[in-house]
């Protein structure tokens, strides 16, 4: 049976530590990389050391999702180890390009802010911090490409992949079929909930008018998830998760919630997603905005799939009225 071990790997981010996971069969993995920076390294070798290992000795490396948090060393890992870096089929042309990534990235995330009427200085400001954050990355091949239900063998352990997009659209679930344990990435984190990034899509056209549901998406994954008989989830930050079900019920019990409030605040009269924000986090810090505005567009998706809310447009605005 093969073993897991957490390392804590130090980043400079909001989040805190990331977590690592090196798992021990015949070979060794480890699932996810920590941020490219200093610190990450060091934190990453030291973990690495009191189980006995250095980075040379990794034999494949598989990542979670596109985020520089879980990805940012990877090239520096391969370039020490020369491990076979494995990851969902739809991250591959992000990894390889990763600068490129993150620009269109930022274009898209502009694009839909500026069509939800987030203010110009809002908008600048957060191009300028995300582009200092993109060092935190780096590019790298993918080896092999992961698809729903292949099987990562380690020899003495054998891991199944679930994709389940929704907080990022890579999202890939590690179930080991001998212990039921999962390493999970950012999909479900026990002391805070998922935010569900509206990202620019891989799988269609990045159209800012034609969102991609990423909340629907996130929810029909968790679903997903809580059909899986598990026993202990490993997340991307945080402890362990013993209880992934009723986890997932009160992040649905949350969800509905918050899109009830969400339907209250939207009456006859158009309200744009950038007073959505206001009214439910005022005076929100500049960082989150962006988090802020996936969150109410990914409740105002659920509410126009249901058919209580009409979305309509007007000089480039879109906005938001009762049905
Ligand atoms: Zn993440």
């Amino acid at each position: 049976v093969a073993q897991v071990f957490t390392i804590p790997v130090p980043t400079p981010f909001r989040i805190g530590t990331v977590n690592c996971y090196l798992v021990r069969g015949g070979a060794l993995m480890l699932v996810d990389a920590g941020p490219c920076d200093e610190l990450a390294l060091a934190g990453l070798e030291h973990g690495l050391r009191q189980l006995g290992h250095r980075i040379e000795d990794i034999d494949l490396l598989v990542l979670t999702h596109q985020h520089y948090d879980h990805l940012g060393l990877a090239a520096e890992i391969k370039r020490r180890s020369n491990a076979e870096i494995a990851a969902h089929r739809l991250l591959a042309p992000f990894a390889a390009n990763f600068e490129g990534a993150m620009e269109r990235e930022d274009a898209y995330a502009d694009a839909v802010m500026e069509l939800n009427n987030i203010s110009s200085e809002t908008r600048s400001d957060l191009r300028e911090r995300s582009a200092a954050l993109r060092r935190y990355g780096a590019s790298f091949d993918i080896d092999r490409k992961l698809d729903e239900g292949d099987r990562i063998d380690i020899g003495g352990g054998a891991f199944r992949v679930l994709f389940t997009p929704g907080h990022s659209p890579t999202d890939t679930l590690l179930v080991d079929e001998d212990t039921r344990l999962a390493i999970v990435g950012d999909h479900l984190i026990g002391h805070i909930s998922s935010n569900p990034v509206m990202h620019r899509p891989f799988d269609r056209e990045a159209d800012p008018r034609h969102r991609p549901e990423t909340l629907a998406r996130y929810i029909q994954s968790l679903r997903k998830t809580a059909e899986e008989d598990l026993t202990t989830l490993y997340p991307g930050h945080g402890q362990p998760i013993n209880d992934h079900r009723g986890l997932i019920a009160t992040r649905f019990v949350h969800y509905g919630e918050r899109k009830a409030r969400i339907a209250g605040e939207i009456g006859a009269y158009p309200i744009t997603g950038a007073q959505l924000i206001d009214k439910l986090w005022p005076r929100l810090p500049v960082d989150q905005v962006y988090l802020a505005l996936s969150e109410v567009l990914g409740h105002v998706d659920l509410l126009l799939a249901e058919g209580a809310v009409r979305e309509q447009e007007s000089t480039g605005v879109i906005e938001f009225v009762t049905a």
